[in-house]
This record gives structure tokens, sequence and C-alpha cells, in this order.
């Protein structure tokens, strides 16, 4: 069993990391910028390393400065959370070659999930469902490209193969833009990913977003925890999450998750992990896989009453997964809100300082944060101070419990989305489930 483990982040996710360690008896070890000396893990861990300036590149990003930090505390294993380096095969494998077990999946199956485009093809040959398109990077021949748009059907959609974050895509409506939206995403692919490959695919007009979690071990087993709906987003970030996802049959259950529990067979998948499809008249659309935890994490958690940082933990160390996929049935129902210092209209970042920090409280109610009293949000990072979770009997009274929970959450000195949140909750399509992905932005009139 892991003994000493580097928790590489920040914020929420680093605290949510550390508290499964003190579950489990594992010594932890904080690395932090000096922007983030004051942050609630780094209080808790064992020991802490100041590792660079405030400037992520220069510290949360910095590769030798955290495997230097490892070594120093004599750790054995990185949990590099989600952001930062979580997808990057470089860094996993640099970790395991200086002798340190990396908390996620091997380098080489980050490396082939990471390209959309040899994603796609693997998901393609175990038989997981995929938007149709171009099957590959568009042709350079621009008869050949105006060719394949024809024949999957207007409206398409160009996306960079190394993308990520919501960013490098475009859609195309007509043969006419075509070509310039190419060119126009593969210069911004280049300069944003360092690769300006580019794919195709049917652009799906009102889509869920659903996504299903997996669970391997390193000895060919594997489970999956059900799906969760993650349509209300905002420049395709997530702003709410909830599952299981309004709508879904067992049976539609039973078949994805019969076919993604192969694929992680198939690709040899070790650790936590989502699928992540479009979800449009009854059909699943893979779109891509993320090789890490999810921010969205704990609405499984609570569904099926499995921690997946200590699974993530137990089979980094080796060893079999206990759970069996007959062990899990959904029970009740979960939603989380992002809580983002950031302003509710203009969604302007507002870091600063927290003069005033009451969390809600209750059954069913919990909250993931690092925030406090007196805590500064610093402006260089990621906006997200927290997340509200709640978990009730069914869809209707989780509903209820958020409603409560957020009229009772007050944070001051800082601007929050909190807001925005009280309003999606008591928004009719959303009480009613299912809504699309361009839901949010269309009620937002953005
Ligand atoms: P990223 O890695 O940047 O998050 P994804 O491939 O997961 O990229 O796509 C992000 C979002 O973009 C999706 O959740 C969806 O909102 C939109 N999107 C991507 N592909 C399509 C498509 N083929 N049709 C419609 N929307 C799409």
């Amino acid at each position: 069993m892991i003994k000493k483990l580097l928790i590489a982040n920040r914020g929420e996710i680093a605290l949510r990391i550390l508290r499964a360690c003190r579950e489990l008896g594992v010594r932890t070890v904080a690395v932090h910028s000096t922007a983030d000396r004051d942050l609630k893990h780094v209080r808790l861990a064992d020991e802490s390393v100041c590792i660079g300036p405030p400037s992520s590149t220069e510290s949360y990003l910095n590769i030798p400065a955290i495997i230097s930090a490892a070594e120093v505390t004599d750790a054995d294993a990185i949990h590099p959370g989600y952001g930062f380096l979580s997808e990057n095969a470089d860094f996993a494998e640099r970790v395991e070659s200086s002798g340190f077990i990396f908390v996620g999946p091997r380098a080489d199956t980050i490396r082939l999930m990471g390209d959309k485009i040899s994603a796609k093809e693997a998901m393609i040959k175990t038989n997981v469902p995929c938007v149709p398109g171009s099957g590959g990077a568009i042709p350079e021949n621009g008869k050949e490209a105006l060719a394949m748009a024809k024949e999957i059907g207007y409206p398409v959609i160009i996306k960079a193969s190394g993308g990520g974050g919501g960013r490098g895509m475009r859609v195309v409506e007509k043969g006419a833009d075509l070509l310039e939206s190419i060119t126009l995403t593969k210069s911004e692919a280049r300069s944003a990913f360092g690769n300006d490959v580019v794919y195709m695919e049917k652009y799906l007009q009102t889509p869920r977003h659903i996504e299903f979690q997996v669970l391997a071990d390193s000895h060919g087993n594997a489970i999956h925890l059900c799906e969760r709906d993650c349509s209300m987003q905002r420049r395709h970030q997530k702003v709410v999450e909830e599952a299981p996802a309004p709508g879904i049959t067992a049976a539609q259950r039973k078949r994805m998750g019969d076919i993604l529990t192969k694929a992680c067979k198939d690709i040899g998948y070790r650790g936590a992990g989502t699928f992540e499809f479009l979800y449009e008249n009854g059909e699943f659309y893979f779109i891509e896989m993320n090789t890490r935890l999810q921010v969205e994490h704990p609405v499984s958690e609570l569904i099926t009453g499995i921690d997946l940082v200590k699974q993530q933990l137990l089979v980094a160390s080796g060893e079999t997964l206990k759970i069996k996929q007959s062990d899990i049935t959904p029970k009740g129902h979960s939603i989380e809100c992002r809580i983002n210092a950031e302003d509710p209209d203009t969604f302007m970042p507002s870091p600063g300082k927290v003069d005033r920090f009451h969390l809600p409280g209750g059954l069913g109610v919990r909250v993931d944060s690092h925030v406090y009293g007196g805590y500064t949000v610093p402006p260089y990072y990621d906006s997200m101070i927290g997340k509200l979770i709640v978990h009730a009997e069914d869809r209707a009274s989780a509903i209820k419990r958020m409603q409560g929970a957020l009229e009772e959450m007050v944070i001051e000195g800082i601007k929050t989305n909190i807001p925005l949140q009280q309003r999606i909750i008591k928004d009719e399509a959303f009480i009613a489930g299912g809504a699309d992905i361009h839901y949010l932005e269309k009620k937002l009139g953005l």
C-alpha cells in the first residue's frame, strides 16, 4: 500500500485527496506555490514543500520541482488531481521512471486517449459508439475536405485533435465557410496546443452531455459507477452536474456500462476515468475520455456510496478491485453546483479576501471547498472555489435540498456565482430534467 502520497495540485481537490489519505492512513505531502501557503490542505498535510512562484508554469506545472519535492520528502506516490499535469503523459512517465507510483492510468493510455483522433479510433475498434466524422485528420486537399463534409452532412464541427477545456472547436453551417474555418481552427490549435491536426464531426444540434464513470484495476477488472448528466454548461464548461442522468433507463445504463467496461479492458485502462458522450434521440456518441478524477466525481460517490479517491489509491497500490458490478445500484439522486469566485452576471473572476464564509449543512449536504473565513482567493488560478453537493431519495427532493443549501450558503467579500446557481436550480427546464447543452447559454441570453 502507498505509504506517503505527494498531492500535485491545489484547492478543493488537494483537500479532497488529503481527506481520503487520512482515512487510509497514508501520509501526505502538499506542494504549493508562494501564493498558496495558506491553503487548507497545506496546513493539514504531514509535510509541505514550496515548489515555485505563483505562476502555474513555474509551480504546479513544473515537473522537475514536483519530482524533486517527492524525492526530498521520500514520498512513494504522486496524485495529480485534475487540471494541471493530470492528463500529461510525459509527466506520468517521468513520475514512474523516477521510481514513484503515478495515481492514474499508464502513460501510454493517457497518450492514446489524450489525442482525440487516436482516442476515437481506439473507441471505434472496441465498439464504443462515436459521432460520425472524418475518422482521422481532415484531408489537406480542399476538394476532399468539402466532399467529406458533404457526406457527413452540415452542420459539421471542426475540432483540434490535441484540444481540451472546450477550446479549439468551430461549427460550420455551410460549404462556403468550410475551408476558412479549417484554416482558422488549425492556426488556433497550433498556438494553443502546439498541434494543428484537426478533425471533423457531425455537429449535433441539441444533444445532452452524459458521461460514464469507470474504475479499473491493473488485473483486468473494470466496473462502471453509472452516468452523470453535465448538460448545464457555459462556454463548454460544466456548471451543474447530476447523477443519475434524468430519463436514462436501467437497460440503457447496462448496455453502455457493458460496452465501456469491455473498452477499459481492451485499452488496458487503470484507475478512475470518464467516458464522455453526447446524447441525442436516444443514442450515445463518444466525444472524449478523461483519464483522471473529475470535478464532478462526488455525485457518483453519493449515489453509489463508493469513495473514488480511496479506490484510486488502492488500485494504484496494485490491489484488486473488491467491488463488483453487481454491488452497484444507483441509490437516490445527487446534484452538484460549482461555486466560482466570479461575477454572476459578467462571469469576470472575483479574487480577494473572503470575509464571511458560512456553510450549509444537514442530511445529504456535502461541501468540498478549501475556503475558510479570512482566506484570500488568489488571482492566478481557476475561479472555482468549491462545490456544493446534495443527495436525496429522488431528484425532486435533491432539487429542494439544493435550493435550501444555496440559500444557506454565505460567502462575503468576493463575488460568487451563487445567485446564478439559484436561478438554475429554480428554472423550469432544469426542474423538468433533460435540458440540452445549449439551454443555459440561451437562458442567459449569451
Ligand atoms: P474538450 O476536451 O475541449 O472539453 P469535447 O470534445 O469534450 O472537448 O467537447 C466539449 C463540448 O463541445 C461538448 O460537451 C459539447 O458541448 C461540444 N461538442 C463537441 N463535439 C460536438 C459535436 N460533434 N456536436 C455538438 N457539440 C459538440
